[in-house]
């Protein structure tokens, strides 16, 4: 745990400048738009120690996979979204010597992300090794508005001196990943180019061939008025910049503003990029800085009108939450269904900026209540287009007969994980895309979906864990083999209860597909089994045989579902027990130990309780949660949500709250102490279930949306909104009383404390708590 950031309703505030926590306020600090994103890297120069990060959504490098003798399934690259150009860039010198806040002495630091308005800002004193002083005030946001633009205002004023201050704005292709397999340098040059005021740089990556052109200009201001200044141009391999002199008075304000605009051929034609970049500037000069920030806090306004969660009573839990959601929004605007949601998001290199199962198990949820419906509709459509691969993916292991298996990690469809014996027997992650489809459908009520997408890719799963399945005559009885769960910490184990019972749901969902496909559109119902030569009789009947016959394993004395066959052969020991200092185990232990160790890092059997809750009476569900979560060290940042969430369930509160704040912190107060490395994002969005679908006891089951609240003890309020088939939901609840409010004109249906309400627009409906 590291605690250094300053408690505060709506922003993150670092106060004092402490070089070791440098790299962990870049990723805390991070911005991003859905289009770009990047570390809170300084403008200036810094020689300390630094991740540089930025961005770009969609391009990404194939990078060579480290493995001594591969085999048939290995992937053949592991993905990367690269980190490109430098945008940011403003070297400062005064009176010859270098601002470098790693050299300077520093005073009055700060350092705060708006969350409410969507910037990022520094401002500091520093006193540089020719005695002089000056006093910095920095702003910077990416916007939401124009969102291939980024605007910088960067404000100086010498304090005891008068004398020259030298600018360097620029932009910078040359940059490296740091995680790059092999150092490669990704990027090749295409052009680099300045003139007065301006500088543009074309860069293209190696093997994908996708070009990035970013181009800047600036405005330089005295006292609040606009100054001509004579440029130097400089130019150097993937470089541009300018640079000029300004003659500083004391106490003098000089404003250096610049604007950069990024532009990539993931989103336009190759040739036209220098035009749209330079098209992009003129609206930012426009515009201007003050009108962009403007724009910027009104759109993050909406967003907020539609996302945010009020607490009140506990200022680090509020805190938490606008963290987690203010970094999904910025990560993810469902504008375009070839992008995902990487682990990371745009705050570090880790995960290569891939598409994990972590968006359908986790992040769904967040924007189907939160955003409207073609948002989560493109998180879905993105597997549905990369069908073709998963079933090539499948092919290449030996399934056959249009089966698919999905990647565990991937950037275009094709399988990109990078650690073999973890991920690849992780096909659970095909019963996560067959549950968002579920999901979506049960939340939005757009079955059409199912005609048009869903149903066909149920039953390319459903082909696969129909393969995937085996009968054992030993115990009369089919089981799945060799494979992992979302515990992590044992692999190619045998019946994972998890895995088996999503497979088995997944054929039980795709077979009530077909049978409404049938009755809805029986002339799309032909057309599909047509197409993908399904024999709807024959494969639908060994479908039904093994949902009848599954091995789940189960333990009668212990009364719980058992994560796999060999589980309990493993020596029992409780999290508690273990010495803190050994833990996190992955940073301690041998592979070889982990594997053997009862310890589980992330809910696995509680995973599937979590998604099939309304199968189990409340004390199997408290036997199961107690007996797993004593085990389990919570080492993926995926894991204490979903304990959250069903610790609220069994009302176990203190457990909930635990589990919410762990969940909600664990960037923030870096729990697993690995922030510097980028911030976790898909799990943010397993904070916002914590709140919603734990506190609130928010659930969507036979075409209704329920809500159970409970309030925990430490808060004395906590309201957050659900989008419901075309209305807008704000749940109050307080020590007193619930409030339902309709937002919207459209009257809702709910179900509160499992008594139906049909609640007319923008009027509220209360219940007292007992
Ligand atoms: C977790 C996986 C997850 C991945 C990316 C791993 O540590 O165990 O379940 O998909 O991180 O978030």
């Amino acid at each position: 745990m590291n605690q250094y950031l300053q408690p505060d309703n709506w922003k993150i505030i670092e106060n004092g400048f402490d070089p070791n926590n440098a790299e962990a306020s870049e990723s805390l600090f991070s911005i991003g738009n859905g289009k770009m994103g990047q570390r809170a890297n300084f403008e200036e120069h810094y020689s300390g120690k630094s991740l540089q990060g930025s961005y770009i959504a969609g391009v990404y490098y194939p990078d060579k996979t480290r493995v001594g003798w591969w085999k048939n399934g290995y992937p053949e690259y592991f993905a990367k979204v690269l980190n490109s150009t430098n945008w940011i860039g403003i070297d400062i010198s005064i009176n010859n010597t270098i601002l470098d806040l790693a050299k300077a002495k520093i005073e009055e630091f700060s350092r705060v992300l708006d969350m409410k308005e969507g910037h990022l800002s520094r401002s500091f004193i520093a006193e540089l090794s020719n005695g002089n002083r000056i006093k910095v005030f920095v702003q910077r946001f990416l916007s939401i508005v124009d969102d291939e633009i980024g605007a910088i205002k960067y404000e100086i004023t010498p304090l005891n001196f008068t004398g020259i201050i030298e600018y360097t704005p620029y932009i910078d292709g040359d940059i490296i990943n740091s995680d790059s397999n092999y150092d490669e340098n990704f990027w090749n040059e295409l052009y680099q180019k300045s003139s007065a005021a301006e500088a543009v740089v074309g860069i293209k990556t190696k093997k994908t061939g996708f070009t990035l052109c970013t181009s800047m200009r600036y405005e330089f201001h005295r006292n609040g008025k606009k100054e001509a200044v004579q440029t130097e141009l400089v130019t150097k391999s993937k470089y541009a910049g300018n640079r000029f002199q300004a003659y500083a008075k004391e106490n003098e304000t000089l404003t250096l503003y610049k604007y950069a605009s990024l532009v990539s051929s993931f989103h336009h034609k190759e040739k036209e990029l220098e035009k749209i970049a330079s098209k992009n500037l003129d609206i930012a000069l426009n515009k201007h800085y003050n009108k962009m920030l403007e724009e910027q806090i009104a759109a993050w306004n909406k967003k907020w009108e539609a996302s945010d969660i009020i607490i009140e009573g506990d200022e680090a839990s509020q805190q938490a939450i606008r963290f987690n959601i203010f970094q999904l929004d910025q990560t993810y605007s469902g504008k375009d269904d070839r992008l995902n949601i990487g682990p990371k998001g745009f705050t570090g290199e880790k995960y290569g900026g891939s598409t994990y199962w972590d968006t359908e198990a986790y992040c769904l949820p967040f924007y189907l209540a939160t955003a409207e419906p073609q948002v989560s509709k493109n998180l879905l459509l993105y597997r549905y287009k990369q069908l073709p691969q998963a079933i090539e993916n499948a092919e290449k292991l030996g399934f056959q007969d249009g089966a698919a298996l999905f990647p565990m990690v991937t950037m275009n469809g094709e399988e990109c994980h990078n650690e073999w014996e973890i991920t690849f027997e992780e096909i659970h992650r095909n019963g996560a895309i067959a549950w968002a489809v579920y999901n979506y459908i049960l939340h939005t009520g757009d079955k059409e979906y199912l005609i048009d997408y869903g149903t066909e890719l149920l039953i390319a799963i459903s082909r696969f864990w129909s393969q995937r399945i085996t009968f054992s005559s030993a115990i009369n009885k089919y089981v799945m083999l060799g494979v992992t769960g979302p515990n992590e910490y044992e692999n190619n184990v045998d019946n994972n209860w998890y895995t088996n019972t999503l497979a088995c749901w997944t054929m039980e969902y795709t077979i009530e597909a077909l049978n409404f496909i049938k009755n809805q559109n029986p002339e799309k119902h032909t057309q599909l089994l047509s197409r993908i030569d399904f024999n709807e009789e024959s494969e639908t009947l060994r479908w039904k045989d093994i949902i009848g016959n599954m091995h789940l394993p189960y333990d009668k004395e212990r009364q719980v579902f058992l994560q796999q066959d060999n589980y309990l052969n493993k020596e029992q020991m409780l999290a508690k027990d273990l010495d803190p200092k050994q833990r996190p185990i992955n940073q301690h232990w041998s592979w070889d130990r982990i594997l053997r160790s009862c310890f589980i890092k992330q809910a696995d059997t509680l995973q599937g309780i979590y998604l099939f809750e309304d199968r189990f009476d409340p004390e199997t569900i408290k036997r199961n949660f107690n007996f797993y979560e004593s085990r389990t060290l919570h080492e993926s940042s995926l894991s204490p949500c979903i304990h959250s969430v069903l610790a609220a369930k069994i009302k176990n509160m203190d457990k909930a709250y635990e589990m919410y704040l762990r969940t909600s912190r664990l960037d923030l107060d870096d729990y697993n102490n690995e922030v510097h490395e980028g911030l976790h994002i898909t799990s943010m969005a397993g904070t916002w279930m914590a709140v919603v679908q734990g506190f609130g006891g928010m659930r969507v089951k036979k075409d209704k949306v329920w809500f159970n609240p409970q309030l925990p003890e430490k808060w004395n309020a906590f309201s957050f909104k659900v989008r419901w088939r075309g209305s807008v939901l704000n749940v109050t609840t307080n020590k007193q009383e619930v409030t339902v409010e309709n937002l919207s004109n459209i009257p809702a249906t709910i179900m509160l404390f499992n008594k139906e309400y049909t609640i007319e627009g923008e009027s509220k409906q209360k219940i007292d708590i007992q």
